[in-house]
């Protein structure tokens, strides 16, 4: 019997979990600390209640991270502002004290193969991973595998049509402004409605503006990506009433170019929330360790 551990390394917390699948999984959580104060205790689970029969960890991580197998920092942290972890090794510590091989991944990835192996895309060749919260991240699978390209995407960060004159706010993204991330993630929508995202009631003005900034950017990735499923995740998506707007805005904007019978009858089943709930990162990771026992 082989068992696996996963990390989702998070910004504020590191949930861990043991198990090989969504029925028998064991989680926890530790708060983000230096890493010398995090990782041991997320290793000292991962070897109590994995024992010796754990035979792979993945790890999906907050970034920037190096994913490129040929580089000399591949499974570090790169360049985070958070005291520590800059050039941490994260990957490397976890293989070298368990002695087992490790999966490294980013922490969206990490959601979207999680998704694709036992939630809401399961059932189809392709999907697209989406999470709205601090920040806006994407993971596309293809054939089981995941998009990496020269480093991995970035689909947070890119520009949608913003009509400044309808709506000024200048976004919240410290490198562009008003890329999809500065204009809807949770701390753009908090700054520019003055509370936090959770406590704007489901009929305020804020959502119509998000469903539409949101839709644009599917048309984009339906165009470029062609996901058979796209899965909208993340704190600010647990507004499910935002999924219907998103859906009519998606078929608006494509103005029926794009001719699927997912973009029409089967429309709500093809924008859905994750299957797994908050689960998908962390399930994600048993997914990666899985197959980082595969490639050894
Ligand atoms: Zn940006």
């Amino acid at each position: 019997m082989k068992i696996f551990g996963s990390i989702e390394a998070g910004g504020t917390k590191f949930v861990c979990g043991v198990g090989t699948n969504p029925a028998d999984l064991r989680t926890t959580a530790f708060p983000t600390k230096a890493p010398d104060e995090t990782l041991p205790a997320v290793l000292d689970f991962l070897r109590r209640e994995g024992g010796a029969e754990l035979a792979a960890v993945g790890i999906g991580s907050f970034g920037p991270v190096d994913l490129d197998p040929m580089s000399p920092a591949y499974g570090h942290i790169t360049s985070t502002p958070k005291p520590g972890w800059a050039n941490f090794d994260l990957a490397g510590a976890v293989r070298s004290a368990l002695g087992v091989p490790a999966g490294f991944d980013t922490d969206v990835n990490a959601a979207a193969i999680g998704e694709a192996r036992w939630g809401a895309a399961r059932d189809v060749a392709s999907c697209l991973y989406l999470t709205f919260g601090t920040g806006v991240g994407g993971g596309y699978i293809a054939d089981g595998r995941l998009l990496h390209g020269m480093i991995h995407p970035e689909m947070g960060h890119i520009r949608i049509p913003h009509d400044r004159a309808a709506d000024p706010f200048p976004g919240v993204c410290p490198f562009h402004g008003d890329c999809l991330e500065g204009l809807c993630c949770g701390p753009a929508l908090e700054k520019r409605w003055g509370k936090p995202s959770r406590e704007l009631p489901a009929e305020h003005p804020a959502w119509a503006l998000q469903s539409r900034y949101v839709a644009m950017a599917l048309a984009t990735f339906v165009c470029t990506l062609s996901p058979a499923r796209i899965i909208l995740g993340g704190g600010v998506m647990k507004q499910t009433q935002l999924f219907g707007s998103i859906r009519s805005g998606l078929a608006e904007f494509l103005n029926g170019y794009v001719v699927s019978p997912s973009l029409g009858e089967g429309l709500d089943q093809y924008v859905v929330p994750p299957g797994l709930g908050d689960r998908a990162g962390v399930l994600g990771g048993i997914a990666l360790a899985q197959q980082a026992l595969e490639r050894k």
